[in-house]
């Protein structure tokens, strides 16, 4: 069996990326989210362990302590991280695994792992973004332009990315359809399908 791939997949917070990334979990097969762990309480809707864990501070900084994260920030004042467990888990089954994590998380990623594909989900513009922001009514003003400037300085990391696809108002299915394509583009890759279709090819 194979092992499976990270796909990391960054964005600002209203660029779309948990309705994209559910889209695409629902359309392939052996992809998995993992869920991180977060001290930010929960959001109307959202399940413990389906979109998060959430702990408490303590907890975390315990976490922390047990090495138990592939990597964790601090985001908008609270703290989210990447269970290691869960991820090595599903990779060793052969599962891919998608993290949706920010542009610190990926950093950090890619100090430790040379085999993770970078994504990176985009709104059309700013403009749109605080569009979006504005339409959710989640958020105070004040959070809007916090989230609005963090924004501005996440896709300023875009460059570090392998893929961007930019989520066009009214066009989910279109990212989420790029987004699908990217994870089977690689999939196919040489080098992976060789682990498993190696005796394709006879020495030399
Ligand atoms: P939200 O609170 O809107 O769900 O997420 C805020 C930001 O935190 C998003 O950009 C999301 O990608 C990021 N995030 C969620 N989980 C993690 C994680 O485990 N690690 C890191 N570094 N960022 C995360």
């Amino acid at each position: 069996m194979h092992r499976g791939r990270i796909f990391v997949v960054s964005g600002p917070s209203g660029a779309g990326k948990s309705t994209v990334l559910a889209r695409v979990l629902s359309a392939l097969h052996d992809v998995k989210f993992s869920a991180s762990a977060t001290t930010r309480q929960p959001r109307q809707g959202e399940q413990e362990g389906v979109d998060y864990y959430f702990v408490t501070t303590e907890k975390f900084k315990e976490m922390i302590a047990q090495d138990a994260f592939l990597e964790w920030a601090q985001v908008y004042s609270h703290y989210y991280g990447t269970p290691a467990g869960y991820v090595d888990d599903a990779l060793a089954a052969g599962k891919d695994v998608l993290l949706d994590i920010d542009v610190q998380g990926a950093r950090k990623v890619r100090q430790k792992r040379n085999d993770v594909v970078y994504l990176f989900l985009a709104p059309p513009s700013l403009q749109e973004l605080e569009r979006r922001l504005l339409g959710r009514h989640t958020e105070t003003e004040e959070r809007i332009k916090v989230r609005l400037e963090a924004a501005r300085k996440e896709m300023s990391a875009i460059p570090e990315y392998d893929y961007l696809v930019v989520n066009e108002m009214g066009h989910v299915g279109d990212a989420a359809l790029r987004v699908q394509s990217i994870i089977e583009a690689e999939r196919a890759r040489t080098t992976t399908m060789l682990k498993i279709w190696g005796d394709l090819v006879e020495p030399a």
